[in-house]
């Protein structure tokens, strides 16, 4: 039987990443299609829809949204119900209403899409060369919006009208446009403009292009406004320019990553598997490191002595064009000076870059609020965020039970924030090191900003132990203004719970938690931690057996002052007259004298069981590296020489202690290491043995403490081959074995940590109270 006394109504309520994707055409598209009548509708928690008509119509209606929804719409929850219907006629797209707590998902950047591009390249089309064209697919979303819902009044597109025939685009259900909240055209639309040193206009739209090209190809350096901040632009292959950027922006080691016009391109500089491919092509579109060919046609200062080069792929249409204009692999880093927050503002621009670029491409679409470039790692199978910005942030890493609204506020390097909102924890994007005013003020703003877009208060503020981290003086001063009360967590133990939540693991587990400094509970500098617990605390169940440290953070940027370290707590102070080693010939002889005083005082000499300067010790004896640019530079000199054949290992053993935790004595492994050395064993054997080692000694650990889930987290993880060779290791002795996916290991996944753990404590309290 059919007819009108059959027909059912069905609601439907849709929360997750759902806006901004063309839901809501799709919606149309699907409901219309199937004959069913209602409407549809965005609010600031989700979308929301009414569809009636036959039951089985219904049914086929609600199973196809979920299998047919957008590429990029994530749909993490739907409700639905059924009704009496309501005599709807026809099917409405009806307009936004701003009510109700604010829990939708905003969605990130998303890289130009296929469609989109071709349209760009096609000369017969209207947006033929269009440097900002984009769909419901594609573009523009984080770094544009000003408020929720996702709007184009509410985003800073809203100063653009659109013309008659991106109206129609706009309205029309059926178009890929329909409701495309940044949607623009060259009649309608923003315009890029070429500017020199003093912001003088030297030419608009496909001059300012062309302009560009021909300075990038001249060997000057451009700086480049894209979608969450302005990139410093050079020809790769030029290596006085590749050296003039690296000069001006004061960064003499580190890498520079690349942007290349396609995946062709990015195939002639480095091997890109099946999942490299896919992963660059992504519409996150990160920076991937990946192992570089070692012929490329770049220039050697790009990234010195590298195995990997960080490659990625154009995100928008302008750098499209602009790759395509000059078809050379461009150095693209951030347009800040050494490790300052990325610029957003061209005004800022200019006072900020207008020493270190030649030509500056700009254009008029205003950036709401900054994101880096994203950078990925495949390792152990799977990608892994090392630094999450662009295209990824800020979507919510989701838990299984409703938090209270916490903020967090990491700790002291890769800063990254992080709010709970219901059973969603949003992750910020990258702000850097909090070294320098500048980016103590993007700190602040990206904290104004969340609460602010998701007008909320929090109930609690998380932040580091450490008592002199200017997150934690931030964290106290600002809860104490707002009469909020703060929780602090241990650094390794916030590294912990972030993994576990992550994995969505309640359980306790193992946490081997491996960085560079963490602030411990008993006030020394933690580092090589094995921590058995979950969010709501932790017992240290083992650590790397500690050392002075000369100089304390001075030593971050010194290997050879980790390795004399090491050597005098193994042999005292006559290893350091060991002239045959290169850490030690590093130092003068008064210098070592210095030194030697002040491991024997422990004067400004504090105690450390850094897993990190245990690999810049080992770096510097093997001669890789005495002194740094930046923290890790060491540990990452090391894995890239290790010989990946060698199967070797030093002696690692575990030695338990009453009352105290147990301990990973690298007394042996020195000893085997310095005899190794005395046998000229080459580097790459002997990196390889090190971590053999301490892989040998992970597991050791892991099996000693019995837990069935052994956590891999901090900084030292982001090592591949450390990373591998551990998580295989354990797997096959029968360990569930958790690592970092979306969130990134090191410092910037802390505060998703911190907010688990900090929401332990309020449950805790509400217990006893
Ligand atoms: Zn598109
Ligand atoms: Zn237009
Ligand atoms: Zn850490």
């Amino acid at each position: 039987m059919t007819g009108p006394s059959r027909a059912r109504r069905l609601k439907i309520e849709i929360r997750g990443a759902v806006q901004g994707v063309g839901f809501r055409p799709f919606v149309y598209r699907l409901a219309t299609g199937l004959g069913l009548s209602g409407w549809v509708l965005n609010d600031i928690r989700g979308v929301f829809l009414e569809v009636e008509g036959d039951p089985e119509r219904l049914i086929a209606f609600r199973d196809r949204l979920r299998t047919e929804a957008p590429p990029q719409a994530r749909i993490q929850d739907l409700a639905e119900s059924w009704l009496d219907p309501a005599g709807y006629e026809g099917f409405q797209i009806r307009t936004s209403e701003a009510t109700g707590t604010k829990t939708v998902l905003v969605l990130p950047d998303i890289a130009t899409c296929r469609e989109c591009l071709d349209e760009v390249l096609d000369p017969g089309d209207r947006r033929f060369r269009y440097p900002f064209a984009n769909c419901t697919n594609c573009g523009p979303r984080f770094t544009i919006l000003r408020d929720l819902p996702y709007d184009r009044p509410n985003t800073t597109m809203r100063t653009f009208a659109l013309c008659r025939e991106c109206r129609d685009e706009y309205e029309n259900p059926l178009d890929r446009r329909f409701h495309a909240q940044p949607t623009a055209c060259p009649a309608c639309g923003p315009q890029v403009a070429a500017w020199g040193r003093s912001g003088e206009v030297l030419a608009r739209s496909e001059e300012a292009l062309e302009l560009a090209a021909d300075a990038l190809l001249r060997g000057d350096v451009l700086a480049c406004k894209g979608l969450g901040g302005f990139h410093l632009m050079c020809d790769a292959r030029n290596e006085v320019a590749v050296g003039r950027l690296r000069v001006r922006k004061a960064r003499e080691d580190k890498p520079f990553a690349l942007m290349v016009r396609d995946l062709a391109a990015a195939r002639s500089l480095a091997e890109i598997s099946p999942a490299a491919a896919a992963l660059l092509e992504s519409a996150e579109a990160p920076i991937v490191l990946l192992p570089r060919l070692g012929n490329e046609a770049v220039a050697r200062a790009v990234a010195p002595g590298k195995p990997e080069l960080g490659l990625m792929l154009p995100a928008t249409p302008l750098h499209h064009l602009l790759l395509r204009a000059v078809d050379v692999p461009l150095v693209a880093t951030s347009g800040n000076l050494s490790e300052e927050p990325i610029c957003t503002d061209e005004r800022d621009a200019l006072s900020r870059l207008s020493g270190l670029a030649d030509a500056f491409l700009v254009h008029d679409r205003p950036i709401e609020r900054h994101a880096d470039d994203s950078v990925v790692r495949i390792a152990a199978g799977a990608p892994r965020v090392l630094r999450r910005a662009r295209g990824y942030a800020p979507l919510p890493v989701a838990v299984a039970e409703e938090l209270p609204v916490i903020l967090a506020v990491g700790a002291h390097m890769k800063t990254a924030v992080a709010l709970s909102i219901g059973r969603q924890v949003f992750l910020s994007q990258h702000i850097g090191d909090l070294e320098t005013p500048e980016a103590m003020n993007a700190f602040r703003r990206v904290i104004a900003d969340f609460l602010r877009l998701y007008e909320t208060r929090p109930a609690l503020v998380v932040h580091d132990l450490h008592p002199a981290y200017p997150s934690t003086s931030w964290a106290v001063e600002w809860a104490a203004e707002h009469g909020v009360p703060t929780f602090a967590v241990q650094h390794h133990h916030a590294h912990l719970a972030s993994c576990l939540a992550e994995n969505a693991t309640p359980a306790p587990a193992l946490g081997v938690t491996w960085d560079g400094t963490g602030y411990g509970t008993d006030g020394t500098v933690w580092g090589g931690e094995f921590l058995v617990g979950d969010a709501g605390g932790f017992a240290r169940f083992a650590h790397l057996r500690p050392f002075r440290l000369p100089g304390g953070e001075a030593a971050v940027r010194e290997p050879r002052r980790a390795a004399l370290a090491v050597l005098f707590e193994v042999f005292g102070g006559d290893a350091l007259s060991r002239e045959d080693l290169p850490p030690v010939r590093a130092f003068s002889p008064n210098e070592r004298t210095l030194l030697a005083q002040m491991l024997e005082t422990g004067l400004n000499a504090p105690l450390t069981t850094s897993a990190g300067r245990l690999f810049d010790a080992v770096a510097a004896l093997l001669g890789l590296s005495q002194q740094t640019r930046y923290e890790g530079q060491a540990a990452m000199a090391l894995e890239a020489a290790a010989d990946p054949r060698e199967d070797g290992a030093w002696p690692f053993p575990l030695a338990p202690r009453e009352g105290a935790p147990a301990l990973l004595d690298w007394g042996p492994l020195l000893h085997a290491l310095l005899e190794d050395l005395g046998h000229r064993v080459n580097a790459g054997r002997l990196a390889a043995r090190f971590h053999n080692s301490l892989v040998d000694g992970i597991v050791r650990t892991a099996e000693a403490a019995g837990e069935a889930h052994v956590a891999l987290t901090g900084g030292c993880f982001q090592n591949r081959l450390l990373l591998e060779r551990a998580a295989a290791r354990l797997s096959a002795l029968g360990f569930r074995v958790l690592l970092h996916r979306e969130v990134p290991p090191n410092d910037g996944g802390i505060s998703l940590g911190q907010v688990l753990a900090g929401a332990r404590h309020l449950k805790h309290l509400h217990r006893i109270a």
